[in-house]
């Protein structure tokens, strides 16, 4: 089990690599006209390398591995309707398919999706229990997007939600969830939308609604209805934002609302495929804006919660410098310095990209907090 010594500890299962996604063209249905279908995005081979990084890497010497476990269906039901779960299982039981046009789920997927589940919730008792104070959950399929009877782009449950509801059942007041993955963290938004209790913090690129299964649009204009007015904050940053509108989208929203509403624990919706290289994302954060990210996220950790914070394994499909950009992140978390050098970046970035974006977030959550600046 985790110790205190450990900078960061990680938290992963190896039965989360079962959930087979199959192949096709990406992860639309098979396309006759090619002769080498692609694995879907969303495969076991990411979350390999991003371990393999991890443990082989400079940092490797600052993390503890810890296993996880399988989630109780009725943990799952502090975010999600049971209907949807058993329907969920059924699929699953009955050979598999897809919850939407990009979800796909295999016979053997149910145990996977538990276990994602479960590691991510061992994670944030970890921290609540104050066994470590920072704790990834490094697990697949992704959660964001998934809603409380809907799932959406590669997630089924919604493990950030399901860390955030675990933290306020354990007698915390006030949690906020900070997602940087480079889709709009609709799902989590979702479960918290009409509460003033659970803060969720999005920043992504514009890619708006996309379909039945994701109507939320990712506007800075969504923040939250009812109790929960003002406790939603989106950052809706233009195709080609980088570093610099990241690092500005954190210091100029999101660590201002986080003043005002002073949050007990951090949650990460924690992606990499903002990343220049992300095929998934259009974004062009490199490894050194990664560093950032990570470092920001540590010294709000160190402002609001004593450090403590819970991070959560999202997205990231470039399956060899997403986990290079994991490994980033977790330099800029532990407060190192960036010893892995970047294989890959070159895209300049302009410092300017993004700043209209950022206004507009800070403009659409006057109302409920004043002045941001
Ligand atoms: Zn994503």
């Amino acid at each position: 089990m985790a110790s205190t010594n450990a900078g960061l500890t990680v938290f992963f299962d190896e039965r989360t690599l079962a959930h087979d996604t199959g192949t096709g063209m990406w992860e639309a249905s098979p396309s006759d006209l090619l002769c080498e279908q692609e694995l879907h995005p969303e495969n076991s081979i990411r979350i390999r390398n991003m371990k393999s990084v991890l443990e082989r890497g400079p940092v490797a010497s600052e993390i503890l591995w810890s296993g996880g476990r399988l989630a109780e269906v009725s943990e799952l039901l502090a975010v999600h309707d049971a209907d949807y779960v058993k329907a969920v299982r059924a699929l699953c039981d009955s050979g598999g398919g897809r919850l939407t046009g990009t979800t796909v789920v295999s016979a053997k997927s149910w145990e996977p999706l538990l276990a994602a589940a479960g590691t991510s919730l061992a994670a944030a008792d970890a921290v609540l229990e104050g066994s470590t104070r920072l704790a990834l959950a490094l697990v697949r399929p992704p959660g964001h997007h998934a809603q409380r009877s809907q799932a959406d782009g590669f997630c089924v449950f919604s493990h950030a939600a399901l860390v955030a509801q675990r933290a306020r059942e354990s007698g915390l007041q006030r949690v906020a969830v900070i997602d940087w993955d480079v889709h709009h963290g609709n799902g989590t938004q979702e479960c918290f939308y009409d509460r003033s209790d659970v803060l969720t913090v999005s920043i992504h690129m514009a890619h708006g609604a996309w379909g039945a299964s994701h109507p939320q649009t990712g506007s800075p204009d969504e923040t939250g209805v009812g109790r929960g007015e003002g406790f939603n904050v989106n950052v809706e940053l233009p195709l080609g934002a980088g570093d610099r509108a990241y690092s500005r989208a954190l210091s100029a929203v999101v660590s201002p609302v986080l003043e005002k509403f002073q949050p007990e624990l951090l949650v990460s919706a924690c992606g990499q495929d903002a990343s220049a290289f992300d095929p998934e994302g259009r974004h062009n954060v490199t490894m050194a804006g990664f560093h950032g990210i990570g470092r920001q996220f540590a010294e709000l950790a160190d402002r609001h919660s004593g450090g403590r914070a819970v991070l959560v394994q999202e997205g990231g499909y470039a399956r060899s410098y997403a986990a290079y950009c994991l490994h980033a992140t977790v330099e800029g978390l532990l407060g190192r310095a960036p010893e892995l050098a970047d294989p890959l970046a070159y895209v300049p970035d302009d410092p300017r990209r993004g700043e209209d974006a950022i206004r507009r977030a800070a403009v659409a959550l006057e109302p409920a907090w004043g002045p941001l600046a």
